[in-house]
């Protein structure tokens, strides 16, 4: 069967099983080393205030966000990007 990637779109290797997680956005479950993994900072403070205090030498929480997405709402808020088959890794 032809391949469209040499990795199947995944990370995994030739191990066998892989969790399931789901998506942050749909929540559809997505084996583990196929999510695309992204991670934000977010501040509690407004960005204005944030930057205000920040001057007078205030330091800022900030708070991680980890969010999976599957590869569908992944390609929606551009994470990852449609790529012609020119564009993807050469492989073969
Ligand atoms: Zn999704």
């Amino acid at each position: 069967m032809p391949k469209k990637r040499k990795s199947r779109g995944r990370s995994k290797g030739g191990k066998g099983r892989s969790e399931l997680v789901q998506c942050s956005n749909c929540g559809m479950l997505v084996p583990r080393d196929k999510v695309k993994r992204v991670t934000t900072w977010v501040s509690l403070v407004d960005p204005v205030l944030a930057k205000e205090l920040r001057s007078k030498g205030a330091y800022i929480s900030r708070q991680k966000v980890i969010k999976n997405y599957c590869v569908s709402c992944a390609v929606h808020f551009g994470v990852a990007k449609v790529r012609s088959r020119e564009e993807r890794k050469p492989f073969r």
